[in-house]
């Protein structure tokens, strides 16, 4: 960096670019995080309706995200903020597992063994899974399906509709039959395979923007990095001298520039260097799934069973109590992954869908919403298909980085596959800065 010159632009302040800029502000480098919305957090944000305090839709972590963690941790956030839940599956009047606290595998076996809902054949059929998955060491053929796994472990129907398609579709935001068996192996390995601990469901209790986009934009003030809300950048220059970014209010060059959007928003930049064209292409060519998130106000004095629960009937798959989770009392989410026959339903339907599929799974009449909200999300992440294509953090142009939750990883779009790309790309650039620039 030459001077007090920023040398490295971020364009996109969701949790892969906050994660990049972090990290390189630790380093003492000076970054510049350019964001075209007012609110930070991108696919991971607040949402400010008729009063109420939302989020654009349900996230839920792991234990095994630990780069996510790192990061809350370094920019002042408070293991507080997440509830941490053994892994449990509660579909109401049908199955109950919850992992035991103990060391894997017993956490699963325990667990299974305690579990209501489960036949011998279910039991037996999840261990044979499990074991298949070990024997093969978690490397599965590219093109296999997660169906095509369930059917070459004998999976049966029960497990199948209860607890694989289920996690299948909400860690992976693709249809069984549709899925990567590889990404689906890799999630098992990290969180039911390897112990209590990592396989913990870990649910916010503040606002996705809260959880860790604002605490990393106070870090970066304090280490004079720079962020520039309400500032989209239009197309990305290649000079002797770095590259320009139209829309940037300043003239100097950018050493570096990591573009930290969607993989959707990625394409018009890359294109416009006009030497990225194929890897654009490729971007370009990403199938994409939507993800649609109901919110029920059912006001004071109503719970749900457990904090998160399974739905079997549709439309909706899993519903979140808020109240159990810092938010409104009563305060009901709803959550459906991919595409699907609801959406073909307009909103008004689509919660009287929900409403009614609720009072049959928990067997009980519930108040009429005191408010109620749709929140789609058309894009909500890639389609996690078998042997589908996903960029590195390189391109052609030497100095011009992407980080996202679709770059090359062994995670389905997710926070911390976000969040690793960003500390990826900030690790390659300090690499590639030398000592006159940093
Ligand atoms: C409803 C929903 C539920 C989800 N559930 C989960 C879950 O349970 N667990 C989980 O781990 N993940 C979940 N995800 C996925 C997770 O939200 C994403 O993987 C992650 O937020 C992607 O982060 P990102 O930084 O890669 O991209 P983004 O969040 O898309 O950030 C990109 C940022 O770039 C900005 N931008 C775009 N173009 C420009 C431009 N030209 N100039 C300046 N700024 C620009 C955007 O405004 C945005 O802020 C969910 C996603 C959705 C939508």
């Amino acid at each position: 960096m030459a001077g007090s010159i920023p040398a490295v632009a971020v364009i996109g302040a969701g949790y892969a670019g906050l994660a990049c800029a972090v990290e390189l502000a630790r380093q003492g480098i000076h970054v510049t995080v350019f964001e075209r919305s007012h609110t930070l957090g991108g696919r991971a944000r607040v949402v400010r309706k008729d009063g109420r305090v939302v989020d654009n839709g349900q996230h839920i972590l792991i234990g095994a995200y630990t780069e996510l963690s790192r990061l809350m941790r370094l920019t002042g956030g408070s293991p507080k903020q997440l509830e941490r839940l053994p892994l449990t599956l509660h579909v109401p009047g049908r199955m109950h597992l919850k992992a035991a606290s103990l060391p894997a595998p017993f956490h699963l076996a325990v667990g299974l063994l305690c579990a209501k809902g489960l036949s011998w054949a279910d039991r037996l059929a999840m261990l044979r899974l499990m074991r298949w998955l070990k024997r093969a060491r978690f490397k599965l053929p590219a093109d296999m399906t997660v169906d095509g796994m369930l059917d070459a472990t004998r999976q049966t129907a029960k497990l199948s509709e209860l607890v694989w398609a289920p996690l299948c579709v909400a860690a992976l935001n693709t249809p069984s039959a549709q899925a990567s068996a590889q990404i689906f192996a890799n999630v098992l390995r990290d969180s039911l395979a390897s112990g209590a601990a990592a396989s913990e469901l870990l649910l916010p209790r503040i606002d996705l923007s809260e959880l860790f986009p604002v605490p990393a934009a106070r870090y970066l003030a304090t280490r004079r990095g720079r962020l520039r809300t309400g500032n989209g950048i239009n197309a990305i220059r290649p000079t002797a001298d770095g590259f320009r970014l139209d829309g940037d209010p300043g003239s100097q060059p950018w050493h570096h520039v990591v573009v930290a959007t969607a993989p959707y928003h990625a394409v018009p930049l890359l294109a416009s260097t006009g030497a990225c064209d194929r890897l654009a292409a490729q971007i370009e060519a990403l199938p994409h799934e939507p993800i649609t998130t109901l919110y029920l106000a059912l006001g004071k004095g109503f719970r749900l069973p457990e904090t998160m629960i399974g739905l079997a009937r549709g439309p909706a798959q899993w519903a979140f109590d808020r109240g159990r989770l810092g938010g409104d009392e009563g305060l009901l989410a709803c959550v459906i992954s991919a595409h699907g026959p609801h959406d073909a339903l307009s909103h008004e339907d689509l919660i009287l869908a929900a409403l009614a599929q609720l009072e049959t799974e928990l067997g009980c009449r519930l108040p009429a919403p005191e408010w109620s909200q749709v929140i789609v999300e058309k894009r909500a992440t890639f389609a996690c298909h078998p042997g589908l294509f996903r960029p590195g953090i390189r391109t052609p142009l030497p100095g011009l980085w992407l980080a996202g939750d679709y770059i090359e990883s062994d995670y389905p779009a997710t926070l911390e596959s976000a969040v690793r790309s960003g500390v990826a790309c900030a690790e390659a650039i300090l690499a590639r800065l030398a000592p006159r620039d940093a």
